[in-house]
């Protein structure tokens, strides 16, 4: 498979068309990106690596942390983390409240923003300075002593973050949080910040394609079932509410976020980081899924 050849045609065609998104503006700091920003990288195991477009600039993952944070968690507490937190898609928006009622404070699942604060609690109840520990375990498995939060993003987020406090609170309410609101949401937002360029994000994600192995030294970053679960969780949950249409378009494992990044991964093939600031309705890069039905259709990889 050429994937140069391939991606480069996508990438110009899908460029070609008109972006129907929005940028996320409801986090004023990500109103203020080039709309026109349009980047791809591929990293494979078979050591292909290849860019196109904006695919070197960093942006802000916001959501795509989600996974790492809860991959961190899951190293730390196993198989307990899912007494806390669910494996259901929710088909609500990822801040939606209302299913918490009825759930009694445990979220659906780790990549809501409730699944993701009280991840954060776990985090911040295990880890002895949370936010060093972070960065330090993400720029670990990336190899990659470069990356760094966004405190001008994390402020932003902060400053209207409303219904993250509302959700913090509620869980807490259920007893289901063990530290302060303000402390677990700093916490989170600071996780939101983290920016990386599509090159680095396809170079982070590779272990996943690869039974949770890193692709450097062979070091075991998940075990083998850890790793399929975590992309079992991408597959089902990791596009908010149109997780299915992005199984049935893309097929592959993957998480957005709402600074217009997407990762996807291929088992035992290859990650691929797709960036594109404006949104759909449902909060995903619009020509970030354009990009990646196309590319998987015609390199006929799915997983399906
Ligand atoms: N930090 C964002 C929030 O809490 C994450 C949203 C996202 O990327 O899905 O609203």
């Amino acid at each position: 498979m050429n994937f140069e050849e391939l991606i480069q045609d996508v990438y110009l065609k899908i460029k070609s068309r008109e972006d129907k998104g929005e940028r996320a503006s409801y986090i004023p700091e990500l109103s203020n990106v080039d709309p026109k920003n349009f980047g791809v990288h591929i990293s494979t195991i078979n050591q292909v690596n290849f860019g196109i477009g904006n695919y070197n600039d960093k942006f802000s993952i916001q959501s795509i942390s989600k996974v790492l944070a809860l991959i961190l968690a899951y190293r730390i507490v196993g198989d307990e983390i899912w007494d806390r937190v669910g494996v259901e898609p929710s088909g609500t928006a990822f801040n939606s409240l209302f299913q918490l009622e009825a759930d009694k404070g445990i979220p659906r699942n780790p990549f809501l923003n409730g699944g993701a604060i009280v991840v954060s609690d776990i985090l911040l109840s295990n880890l002895k300075n949370p936010k060093e520990d972070f960065i330090d375990f993400v720029r670990g498995i990336s190899n990659n002593t470069t990356l760094e939060y966004s405190n001008s993003i994390a402020q932003s987020e902060k400053d209207v973050g409303y219904r993250n406090v509302a959700l913090c609170n509620f869980i807490k309410s259920f007893g289901q949080i063990e530290n302060e609101p303000s402390v677990i949401l700093d916490f989170y937002y600071d996780l939101c910040s983290l920016e990386m360029s599509c090159k680095e994000l396809s170079e982070l994600f590779l272990f996943l394609a690869n039974n949770g192995l890193g692709l450097q030294n062979n070091e075991s970053i998940l075990s083998e079932s850890q790793s399929k679960r975590i992309n079992a969780l991408m597959q089902t949950c990791g596009f908010y509410d149109e997780s299915g249409e992005f199984a049935f378009k893309v097929g592959l494992p993957g998480k957005s976020g709402v600074g217009g990044g997407i990762i996807a991964i291929h088992p035992d093939q290859y990650a691929i980081a797709v960036w594109s600031p404006k949104l759909n309705k449902k909060g995903n890069s619009y020509k970030g899924m354009m990009f990646l039905e196309e590319f998987t259709t015609r390199s006929e990889l799915s997983l399906f």
